[in-house]
């Protein structure tokens, strides 16, 4: 699966903490995140990740436009509610696509474990959820 890792700067070790415990489970997916957050987690787990430019430069629209294009599956974004962001906008639009896809998204960690959880599992196929087909759950 396709999966974008974004995290608030406040976030940042919270979502390190998060790739190093699930590195396992992550390292057999396609990983995306914004630059800073890319940076961080590749340097404490070695794990392969494609970084887009950092979050306020572009970043979150960048995941956006994956999510246009069908080609995210789920999205991890820590966002951190008691600091205001110069690019709010940018993280409302990538969230409301998100939605208007209905792609899986997690806002705090512990959203973030049970989605990765139910990825481990494997019995989880977000698409057949989402599409209504609720007699097929394959695993990816
Ligand atoms: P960053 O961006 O990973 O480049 O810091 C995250 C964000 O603030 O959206």
């Amino acid at each position: 699966m396709k999966i974008a890792l974004i995290a608030h700067d406040e976030k940042k070790p919270e979502i390190v903490r998060l790739a190093t415990a699930y590195k396992v489970i992550l390292q057999a997916q396609t990983l995306f995140a914004t630059g800073h957050t890319g940076k961080l987690i590749a340097n404490a787990t070695d794990l392969k990740i494609h970084r887009f430019n950092s979050g306020p430069l572009g970043g979150d629209q960048e995941v956006g436009a994956l999510i246009a294009q069908n080609q995210m599956d789920l999205i991890i974004f820590l966002r951190d509610p008691l600091t205001a962001q110069p690019h709010e906008p940018d993280v409302n639009a990538l969230i409301r696509l998100a939605d208007v896809y209905q792609i899986p998204l997690a806002t705090n960690v512990g959203t973030a474990e049970v989605l990765l959880r139910g990825l481990a599992a494997g019995f989880i196929d977000f698409r057949n959820l989402v599409n209504g087909d609720l007699t097929k759950h394959d695993a990816y």
